[in-house]
């Protein structure tokens, strides 16, 4: 289908692109990649009057050292993300989904920003930056403010950003040496999750000290494992271990019941999957 008939902008900076938010209001709509809204739009699910094209504003592309985290510009395109040095090192949780998201030609177009503005529970990138601590930086007419990740996902494609506002970068704090594992159930390759877990362990020997687990599919929003992570701080990366601190995965999830299964066997899923994403983070 061919999306109605809009009016387009595409600003060379943040300042331009928040006014043309501020001059159309509720009439407008941000495009990143695309990916994610031109299918909305072809479907005739939004029609937009105006769409404000941010892929002309370099200062929301590229990752840089920040010190203590990495910061990934928000117009950063998957493809950039999952071979970056710097993220491979510092935030491997998040190369090893990306890794996963989609195909090449999705992962070339589609950005960092676009797909965590778009909350998509069934992405591949929330749980990732969730399980890594990130900060989003976002930029409207009075300023720019600071919201943790766990703020972040507010409900189904719902995202603490205003409609006034621009996500411009993500801050992920370094999480240098952690093992990490990304395990997702697809039927069909290169599509979202079924259920998918992310995993990232901090060893001490063949202890894992800290673990960070997190989920995409498995309610209206991407979650965080508090449960496991719990039960396996501080305990062997042994198969037993791990067994037990995975069967708490169900715990606190609402997963929707859909042609792929029903919410019983999504939480038997991603029982199984944890164990299997915990294991291969922990190097077991
Ligand atoms: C066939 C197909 C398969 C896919 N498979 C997967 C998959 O397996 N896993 C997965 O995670 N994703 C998948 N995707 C989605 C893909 O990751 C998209 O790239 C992503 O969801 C949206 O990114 P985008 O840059 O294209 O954003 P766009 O589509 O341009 O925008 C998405 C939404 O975010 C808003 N937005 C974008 N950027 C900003 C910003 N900087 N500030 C404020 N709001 C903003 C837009 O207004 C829009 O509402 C798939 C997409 C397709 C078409």
């Amino acid at each position: 289908m061919i999306p109605a008939a809009f009016d387009y902008v595409a600003p060379s900076s943040v300042e331009e692109a928040l006014a043309a938010l501020a001059q159309y209001g509720d009439e407008a709509k941000i495009i990143a990649g695309g990916q994610s809204l031109l299918p909305v739009l072809r479907m005739r699910l939004n029609a937009p009057e105006w769409i404000i094209d941010l892929r002309k504003i370099e200062s929301l592309r590229g990752i840089r050292d920040d010190g203590d985290a990495i910061v990934i510009g928000a117009m950063t395109p998957h493809s950039v993300v999952g071979s970056d040095p710097l993220v491979q090192e510092h935030a491997a949780l998040i190369s090893k989904a990306v890794g996963h998201l989609a195909d090449a030609q999705i992962r070339h177009r589609g950005t960092f920003g676009g797909a965590l503005a778009h909350a998509d529970p069934a992405g591949d990138l929330g749980a990732p930056v969730l399980c890594l601590g990130a900060e989003f930086v976002i930029a409207g007419s009075g300023g720019t403010r600071t919201v943790a990740a766990d703020d972040f996902f507010i409900d189904l494609f719902e995202t603490a950003i205003g409609d006034d506002e621009i996500l411009t970068e993500v801050r992920i704090p370094k999480h240098t040496g952690w093992g990490a594992h990304y395990e997702k159930m697809v039927r069909v390759a290169h599509q979202w999750p079924i259920v998918s877990v992310a995993a990232t362990v901090r060893m001490d020997g063949g202890t894992i000290a800290e673990a960070r687990v997190g989920f995409a599919n498995m309610g209206s929003t991407a979650l965080r494992a508090r449960g496991v992570e719990e039960a396996i701080a501080g305990q062997p990366a042994s198969e037993d271990a791990v067994r037990t601190a995975a069967a708490r995965a169900a715990e606190g999830t609402n997963p929707p019941s859909d042609l792929n299964g029903d919410a019983e066997y999504k939480n038997h899923v991603v029982g199984v999957l944890t164990r299997r994403a915990l294991l291969a983070a922990a190097g077991s």
